[in-house]
């Protein structure tokens, strides 16, 4: 998000970023209507009229957003979603001439997050828009709460610690406190063998009574739960003689 527009909530006035969207796009009648339509709609809008122009352009923009023709001079609009996905994941719409290019421009796999053809409307050009740029949102969202440690991934095992909740190829399992807190110590040191005494010792600390199997039989409830298959774990394994590891993904 960019630059800061004046905009009114709760009878005050508040500045918000206004979310800037690049117009890559040769024909001047389609710059005029985005340029008009996408203001009014509450987006920053700039231009770029050829490929190169986009390309040039695009580090100095920084974008929000590219909408991006297929059709045009100078590189194509394939070419330019190639070359900004070769560094960057900004959201990114094509727009082709007829709806049978939809089908070429799929099938090339450039990289693109949506597509229109023209002739379109202007609501559903921008419901794409704002579709996109939520589902952008969330992804940011999960890489903030990864880089906030609240967030552990190993390949289908995701774990939410401010949340306590675990998800297991995208579904919501179940587990009691201490399996888990084993869970997470693994997943905080995935790749790297934990010694069954620091597990212990990290989790029930001095409530651990006698019991040695405590550890044993929380592991393999954790296995029932995020193996694909619990009888031959390739998540959780047994490091014999020492203790447990977290496979990394
Ligand atoms: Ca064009």
């Amino acid at each position: 998000m960019n630059a800061a527009v004046t905009t009114t909530k709760g009878g005050a006035e508040e500045r918000l970023p206004a979310t800037r969207v690049l117009v890559v796009e040769d024909e001047e009648a389609f710059v005029d209507a985005l340029t008009v339509g996408l203001s009014r709609e509450g987006f920053e809008v700039e231009i770029a009229r050829d490929g190169g122009e986009a390309l040039r352009r695009f580090d100095e923009l920084r974008p929000d957003l590219v909408l991006l023709d297929v059709m045009l001079p100078t590189v194509s609009g394939i070419d330019v979603c190639r070359e900004l996905r070769q560094h960057s994941q900004v959201p990114i719409i094509m727009v082709t001439a007829k709806a049978a290019e939809i089908d070429t421009v799929v099938g090339l796999e450039v990289g693109a997050d949506d597509y229109v053809a023209k002739p379109y409307r202007m609501r559903e050009l921008v419901a794409r828009m704002r579709a996109v740029l939520r589902r952008q949102a969330g992804r940011n969202e999960v890489v903030e709460e990864q880089l906030a440690g609240n967030l552990l991934i190993e390949g289908a095992v995701e774990l939410d610690i401010a949340r306590h909740e675990v998800r297991v190829h995208g579904q919501q399992v179940d587990l009691p406190l201490k399996e888990f807190e084993v869970l997470a110590l693994l997943m905080e040191n995935a790749g790297r063998v934990l010694q069954r005494s620091t597990l212990i010792d990290r989790v029930w600390g001095h409530d651990y009574v006698g019991d040695t199997k405590t550890l044993d039989v929380h592991i393999k409830r954790l296995r029932a739960k995020v193996e694909d298959d619990p009888s031959s774990p390739s998540r959780i394994t047994t490091i014999r003689g020492l203790g447990y590891k977290f496979n990394a993904a």
